[in-house]
């Protein structure tokens, strides 16, 4: 029979500050939430990224190049839910996600 190990043997892992599990949901769920963005803003095939806040935005986005962006951001609480996600393209992504990063910096910066 095996020992059971005590109770000091059993460590729990480090955890950080911060996390995205169960936040964006499974792979499966992220290709069912990219579907429905095609089909709800585009046309079922295609659909145009709705940030528009790069010169080399993209359009024409299928299912597996399109990402979803979250109106309310995570940042400030906002989730994946439908009606709260839109289209988006990386680029546009990137920039919108640095600009919101950096404008939560300064404004911790001047805080008292
Ligand atoms: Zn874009």
């Amino acid at each position: 029979m095996m020992p059971m190990p005590s109770r000091a043997t059993v460590t729990t892992p480090v955890r950080r500050g911060t996390s995205n599990r169960n936040i964006r949901g499974s792979s499966k769920d992220r290709a069912a939430r990219r579907l429905w963005l095609v089909n709800t803003f585009g046309d079922g095939e295609f659909v145009d990224c709705q940030l528009r806040a790069t010169p080399d935005c993209w359009v024409a986005m299928t299912q597996w190049t399109v990402s979803a962006d979250r109106i309310v951001p995570g940042a400030l609480g906002g989730s994946y839910r439908r009606g709260n996600i839109r289209p988006a393209c990386p680029p546009c992504q990137c920039r919108t996600g640095g600009l919101l990063g950096a404008s939560q910096a300064k404004a911790r910066s001047q805080a008292p």
